[in-house]
């Protein structure tokens, strides 16, 4: 399993952007700037590919998915 190799993406159609994406991760998620989130830098870390998981578990219209 290469967990680091885990490619996270927003899908602007679904995001609502509520922040909390950015709450949880604010080195990997930010808000564009019509208040979408959008994937700043994927994770490269244990830390941030933990953080990112649970941002996409939390997403309230699971925008968030990995690949
Ligand atoms: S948690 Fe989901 S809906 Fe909220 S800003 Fe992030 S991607 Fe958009």
């Amino acid at each position: 399993m290469e967990k680091n190799k885990s490619i996270f993406s927003v899908d602007k159609l679904l995001c609502i952007g509520c922040g909390n994406c950015i709450a949880e991760s604010k080195n990997n998620f930010k808000m564009d700037d019509n208040s979408y989130s959008v994937v700043k830098k994927q994770p490269d870390n244990d830390s941030e590919i933990e953080l990112c998981n649970v941002a996409l578990n939390n997403c309230p219209v699971k925008a968030i998915t990995k690949s």
